[in-house]
């Protein structure tokens, strides 16, 4: 019998958090095509929903624009590897700049391996992010 405690991703997976001021967003390493960046955008939108379990989807995406444009500061946290092109148009496009060790990268993911969850793309909408020029990128 072990307990010794299992982390759920290997240590090297790539990790991203976003911060909006002091309030950090963790993306965990994303899940499938969808990077861990992308994935830290919609952990804005879920604690905007955790606050007002009754919003709907459109209220919470105005919520998570409203958290990500009055935050004194934006930083994204990837230390293990450069944002990739993508996920850095997206953010840099939210006023996002990199944080501690954090770097944007050139290198494109194929379009098959870089995805928006439905409730990301809807915040991306709202803010005149055209999400089919960023899949065109690379
Ligand atoms: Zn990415």
């Amino acid at each position: 019998m072990t307990d010794s405690h299992q982390p759920t991703t290997p240590p090297s997976a790539p990790r991203a958090t976003l911060f909006l001021g002091p309030v950090a967003y963790p993306g965990g390493s994303g899940a499938g095509a969808v990077h861990a960046e992308m994935m830290a955008l919609d952990a804005v939108i879920r604690s905007v929903r955790d606050l007002h379990p009754g919003w709907s989807t459109s209220q919470c995406v105005v919520g998570a624009q409203a958290l990500i444009t009055g935050a004194g500061s934006r930083t994204v946290h990837c230390p293990a590897r450069p944002v990739c092109l993508k996920c850095s148009a997206v953010l840099k496009a939210l006023g996002f700049a990199t944080g501690s060790q954090t770097t944007w990268g050139s290198e494109a993911p194929p379009a098959a391996d870089w995805a928006l969850g439905d409730d990301v793309r809807a915040l991306l909408e709202r803010c005149d992010i055209d999400c089919g020029r960023i899949q065109a990128l690379g």
